[in-house]
């Protein structure tokens, strides 16, 4: 057993001034037992716990990090930024640098504006487009996550399902009157009184889910159609799986984007844009208020663009090669740790990949493929994850403590790390045959 005293201290001293110990509901290990472990410092693929072991990382804080951790140019930008002054309420050639390198590499997002965390771009940019169609509703996907505002926070993904929360406790019914929750995969009939349509077009809060061939040209024909505006919701995806994100990936250019995550290099920045005659609407030019005091913030400008310069599409696609290689690799070993049970075909792991992105879940052996919410809550409902995840943890290998987040390997992840987590996740399942076939037998 790996030696945790120092991070259960921390624990203790945490929950009795934060609630529940920890400042974000994912970090919890409510779903999967114990408690967290306490990160003192990270280097690359790598983080060390308050115990001094060394966890491979693949939480990169959700997706945060692309370079891996404490990465040089990154560290050294932030650092000649901090000696310039931190904030200053005017606006700095940064900001304006970061807002290049985000529309140089997106075609059709013309303009950008810079908040602080990807829960503001979403709010905003659901904002801009009621603003500008003069409509009330919105259209979003049941497991797609868009951040903890109000109106957003029906059929969430992410920390609001692994928690059982079908929608949130203190978001009145008004707030969500007019959020219509469809399924994801399948394209909705869409009103006239839509506003928006918000989506994640790779889906990486349930699991990862890609989406059908047809699912987000379609998208864009009903918008089209009905008047309303298309939100891609590229808080993880903008900047990983390539440098024009899913838009780039998938060929369907929306109205509207928000970004987050990647853009922001480890420090607290979103964005959401898209084309100039929508974003017309917003303060100062037009009626849409919008604002922030540390938006466009000069270490957090300084840090994205680090990260985006650092990113050729060279480095996406080799990276999005070796991940999809080790995804497929790490789905056999543990599809041949499950079959050593002599139970073999009770449950099965998959783990899909798109570009850098990976889910892994366990579902009844022989179940379809997951497409939507319902596949990734049936998946979670088998409890195999939490198996997995203490597994793999005691052995030195950090995934997300719930079932519905992705996995996020870094540019820093070497081969050899990724070989190793493989054949750790073969003992690891062999280990859950076991115990699957333990239960087994006590069930007959
Ligand atoms: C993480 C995430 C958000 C919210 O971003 P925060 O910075 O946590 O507020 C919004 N949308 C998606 C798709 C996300 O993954």
């Amino acid at each position: 057993m790996a030696e945790r005293d120092r991070s259960e201290r921390w624990f203790e001293r945490a929950v009795a001034v934060i609630p529940g110990g920890v400042n974000s509901p994912v970090r919890s290990f409510r779903s999967v037992g114990g408690h967290p472990y306490f990160v003192e410092r990270g280097e690359g693929a790598y983080v060390w716990d308050a115990d001094g072991n060394r966890l491979v990382d693949f939480v990169q804080s959700y997706g945060a990090s692309l370079l891996g951790h404490a990465d040089p140019a990154v560290v050294r930008a932030v650092v000649e930024a901090a000696g310039r002054g931190t904030t200053y309420g005017a606006p700095t050639p940064g900001e304006v640098l970061l807002a290049e390198a985000i529309c140089d590499r997106v075609p059709g997002c013309e303009q950008v504006r810079l908040v602080s965390s990807g829960t503001e771009a979403a709010m905003s940019a659901i904002r801009v487009a009621r603003g500008a169609t003069g409509r009330s509703r919105i259209v979003k996907f049941a497991g797609c996550y868009h951040g903890h505002s109000d109106g957003l926070l029906a059929g969430g993904g992410s920390g609001v399902a692994t928690l059982g929360l079908a929608d949130s406790a203190g978001v009145p019914p008004g707030a969500v009157a007019d959020t219509l929750v469809v399924p994801y995969n399948v394209v909705p009939a869409i009103g006239d009184d839509v506003a928006c349509v918000i989506v994640e077009p790779v889906a990486a809060n349930m699991g990862l889910v890609a989406p059908v061939e047809e699912f987000l040209p379609g998208l864009r024909r009903a918008c089209d159609e009905s008047g309303a505006l298309l939100i891609f919701d590229e808080v993880i995806t903008g900047f990983r799986l390539g440098p024009a994100g899913a838009s780039g990936w998938s060929g369907v250019t929306p109205d509207l984007w928000c970004f987050g995550k990647v853009i922001g290099g480890g420090l607290p920045v979103g964005a959401f844009g898209g084309r100039r005659d929508v974003l017309a609407v917003l303060a100062p030019e037009g009626p849409v208020y919008q604002a922030g005091t540390l938006s466009g913030n000069p270490l957090a400008t300084a840090a994205g663009l680090a990260v985006l310069e650092a990113m050729d599409p060279d480095r996406y696609r080799r990276l999005s090669d070796r991940v999809g290689s080790f995804a497929a690799r790490l789905e056999e070993s543990l599809n041949d740790g499950l079959g050593r049970s002599g139970r073999a075909g009770l449950v099965e792991a998959r783990v899909p990949s798109v570009g850098p992105l990976v889910g892994v879940s366990f579902v009844p052996a022989g179940s379809d493929p997951i497409v939507n919410f319902d596949g990734a809550t049936r998946a979670a409902a088998t409890g195999r994850y939490a198996r997995f995840f203490r597994g793999m943890l005691e052995r030195g290998i950090a995934f997300a403590p719930g079932p519905y987040e992705a996995a996020f390997p870094s540019v820093a992840h070497s081969d050899a790390d990724l070989a190793w987590t493989v054949e750790v996740a073969g003992e690891v399942a062999e280990g859950m045959a076991a115990e699957i076939a333990a239960e087994d037998e006590a069930g007959r």
